[in-house]
């Protein structure tokens, strides 16, 4: 049977074991949180940022996201397409540089509910590692405590690759690497 690709489906979602509050809009008030670590936000510039998914379909499946609240893909001016385009290129080195996978998806869902996405208001490309023959992770793995320490795991890998690349500075290991506003 084949399998159907729907990465999409799985969107960000908190974490149950997590009290974290998020008034109104998770992907604008989770840079402004302290603890990247602890949220798996992995990669931080002027413009964008680089999450993992909580609930990935691989390991290691990231998204990258602009720091302008809109759903609207035409709303980004060129510096942050730019930069989110950038941002991309160095997720995709560092997961080429912890996992490297046979190849990848890179994708948006935009307008909602037709598209399959579960946050529609605030734009993000999903970064999805592919293995030849792999299947959904998760119904595979199934536990979501196994889960959690998988993306842990994934965290400090694509830490560590992001952090090896130029253009970069790390505070530690508990804090996002950071991109160069000149090199974002
Ligand atoms: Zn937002």
């Amino acid at each position: 049977m084949e399998q159907v690709f729907a990465p999409w489906r799985i969107d960000w979602v908190e974490r149950s074991d997590k009290n974290e509050a998020f008034e109104d809009c998770v992907f604008c008030e989770l840079p402004d949180h302290d603890d990247d670590r602890e949220n798996h936000l992995l990669a931080r510039g002027d413009c964008a940022y680089v999450l993992l998914n909580n609930y990935p379909y691989n390991p290691g499946h990231a998204m990258v996201i602009p720091h302008q609240h809109t759903g609207a893909y035409q709303d980004l001016d060129p510096d942050e397409l730019l930069a989110v385009d950038r941002l991309l290129q160095r997720t995709l080195d560092a997961m080429d540089d912890a996992f490297a996978p046979d190849g990848y998806n890179v994708g948006y869902n935009l307008g909602g509910d037709a598209a399959g996405g579960s946050i529609d208001d605030h734009l993000h490309a999903h970064v999805v590692p592919r293995w030849s023959g792999d299947t959904n992770f998760m119904p595979v793995i199934g536990e979501t405590n196994v889960i959690v320490e998988a993306v842990d795991d994934s965290y400090e890998r694509l830490h560590d690759a992001l952090a090896a690349q130029d253009g970069t500075t790390t505070l530690d290991e508990q804090s996002a690497v950071v991109i160069e506003s000149s090199r974002e």
